[in-house]
């Protein structure tokens, strides 16, 4: 059994020191032990009564090893990716206060000692058991296992979570489809069940959401930052030079209004190329930092990095964050960034999370192209009081209520087909009995099957079946119907009683591999049962289907979750 922990001494102990990537988590982490302190007290009383297996887990940072080339540990100090950094903290210290039994591994040596590979065997397979229940890894990291576990490699891989920031979608995913139909990059085809690609933000719900915190307040600190806040004083968000570059007229309008604040890093000899009238703090530590968006009003982003965890932390501290909408959205088909990036998510501003999930009056989403609309925003932001907020998901206590419902429900081991497909020996055409019902008032259909299935997480109960327009992805379907997309129910779903259910009037049904299947040819009225399910997608559009999507509630706050998940 796992009992939570609130001394963080022995992670501190394992994280050691030493380069100053791991100074930065530590330093994090030793902020921030009060608050992990508390969010396991509370949650351990909410979960009273569950039991919580404890597991064995090894934690191999990929882009931390030398082997990799480290990139990251020398940027440290200069304003490189930070993010990462902050995630990494935030999970080793999530699977500790959880109770687990950690191992740390940040080289390829301790790798294969952590796996009993000897060292200087190379890519010899692993001997007997796989010393761990999970192996949290990132893309580095999961190249480094295949590297030298050999063939076990594949035998185990359904134990590994991969950290993966911008998320996987399935069509890149499966090497023969990916192949087949130019969804290939660097990164994708492991052929892993996507849920193991974990992400920094909720992205597609393919892939599991992971996360990291931010710094919770307490009532004295909410006092002070009433009481310290300056009505015109706005930070820029953007560390290096490089994300100031061309955006001498929007920090001129903003002037006019505000007193600019910038945290960009520069060496000495060279001060960074900002206008005269920004007040450049250099690259602050992150507490710093923290004290200077406390006195901030307004954050403002100018288009780049995307998805940090900055503009959380400044939303936290009571700011409004302004961040430019992008119009068309950028991805991975028009825009160099994302382009070779796993998946053909849109991105429709700096920071899509904030402007979805958050949105007015703390963040406000407008085109900077328009100087009016900006010099508008400015101007509304200085009249509006806006106070601290975060997202339950985005607290300790959310994240160790989220980490906690993956580790003890999501089995990616158990190989179960619970739905018949199109193989199986069933007559069609035909009107089968439908295990759907129809939900009053409502286009959805609710699961109600008399065939036992295998238990599943989330619990079946869930379920809500919608058919989506045509061009449009089980990801918006469920979105427009206050929902979200579950692939774990495709299984549920892929099947003749789903299409009757729906009263699709199928002309006739085949399986085939296509990431937006289950679906309905538009004109044909073909309709189409998925047959490899590593594709079941809820990102995938396709403009001549309709797509039959699984929905699910999720609890607010805590879209990771649904009410009956913990
Ligand atoms: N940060 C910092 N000092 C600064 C600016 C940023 O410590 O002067 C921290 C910030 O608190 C955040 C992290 O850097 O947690 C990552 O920032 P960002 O959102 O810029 O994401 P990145 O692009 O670094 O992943």
């Amino acid at each position: 059994q796992a009992f939570f922990r609130s001394n963080l001494s022995l992670l501190l102990e394992r994280v050691g020191s030493g380069k100053e990537s791991l100074s930065f988590m530590r330093r994090r982490m030793r902020r921030l032990a009060a608050q992990w302190a508390a969010a396991a007290r509370r949650l351990d009383e909410r979960l009273r009564g569950h039991y919580r297996e404890q597991k064995r887990i090894l934690v191999h940072v990929g882009f931390l090893t030398e082997e990799s080339g480290d990139v990251f540990s020398p940027k440290v100090l200069k304003g490189g990716p930070l993010g990462e950094m902050v995630q990494w903290a935030d999970i080793l210290t999530t699977l500790h206060v959880l109770g687990h039994n950690l191992k740390i591994s940040l080289s390829v040596k301790e790798l294969q000692g952590s796996l009993g590979v000897p060292p200087g065997r190379g890519s010899c397979p692993l001997i007997g058991p796989l010393p761990f229940d999970l192996i949290y890894t990132d893309y580095h990291g999961l190249q480094q296992m295949k590297q030298h576990m050999g063939l076990s490699f594949r035998q185990h891989r359904c134990h590994i979570r991969v950290i993966d920031t911008f998320g996987t979608e399935p069509a890149y995913n499966n090497e023969e489809y990916a192949t087949l139909n130019g969804y290939r990059t660097n990164w994708g085809y492991w052929n892993l069940n996507c849920k193991q690609y974990m992400t920094m933000f909720p992205h597609t719900p393919d892939n599991s959401f992971m996360g990291f915190v931010t710094e919770e307040l307490n009532q004295t600190e909410r006092l002070m930052i009433q009481r310290d806040k300056v009505n015109n004083m706005a930070v820029v968000y953007g560390k290096e030079a490089s994300m100031w570059k061309g955006k001498e007229k929007l920090l001129s309008i903003l002037h006019r209004y505000m007193d600019i604040h910038g945290t960009v890093y520069y060496e000495a000899q060279r001060p960074p190329e900002v206008p005269a009238f920004v007040r450049n703090h250099g690259l602050l530590p992150q507490q710093e930092l923290q004290q200077l968006l406390r006195k901030a009003k307004l954050f403002l982003g100018f288009g780049f990095p995307y998805e940090g965890p900055a503009p959380l932390e400044a939303i936290a501290n009571g700011c409004v964050f302004l961040q430019p909408k992008f119009s068309p959205p950028r991805s991975s088909v028009n825009h160099e960034f994302f382009r070779g990036k796993p998946t053909s998510r849109e991105v429709s501003s700096q920071h899509p999370y904030t402007e979805q999930y958050i949105g007015k009056p703390h963040v406000i989403t407008v085109d900077f192209n328009n100087s009016q609309e900006f010099e508008t925003a400015v101007q509304d932001i200085l009249k509006d009081k806006v106070e601290p907020f975060i997202p339950s998901e985005y607290t300790c206590e959310g994240m160790l209520e989220r980490v906690n419902a993956y580790i003890q429900h999501q089995d990616f081991c158990r190989h179960s087909s619970p739905f018949p497909t199109a193989n199986d020996s069933r007559s069609w055409p035909g009107n089968p009995p439908s295990p759907f019902l129809q939900l009053p008032n409502s286009t959805a259909l609710i699961w109600a099957p008399n065939i036992t299935a295998p238990a599943c997480w989330p619990p079946r109960s869930a379920l809500r079946l919608f058919l989506s327009l045509e061009d449009s992805s089980c990801v918006k379907t469920c979105q427009d119907a206050g929902l979200i997309c579950e692939p774990a129910f495709f299984p549920f779903i892929n099947s003749i009683e789903a299409f009757s259910g729906l009263n699709a009037q199928c002309e006739s049904l085949e399986a085939e591999k296509n990431h937006v299947f289950p679906a309905i040819h538009v004109d044909r009225r073909e309709c189409f049962q998925q047959k490899e399910p590593l594709l079941f997608s809820c990102a995938g559009v396709s403009a001549k289907h309709q797509r039959l999507c699984p929905c699910r509630d999720y609890i607010h706050g805590q879209v990771a979750l649904c009410r009956d998940c913990l």
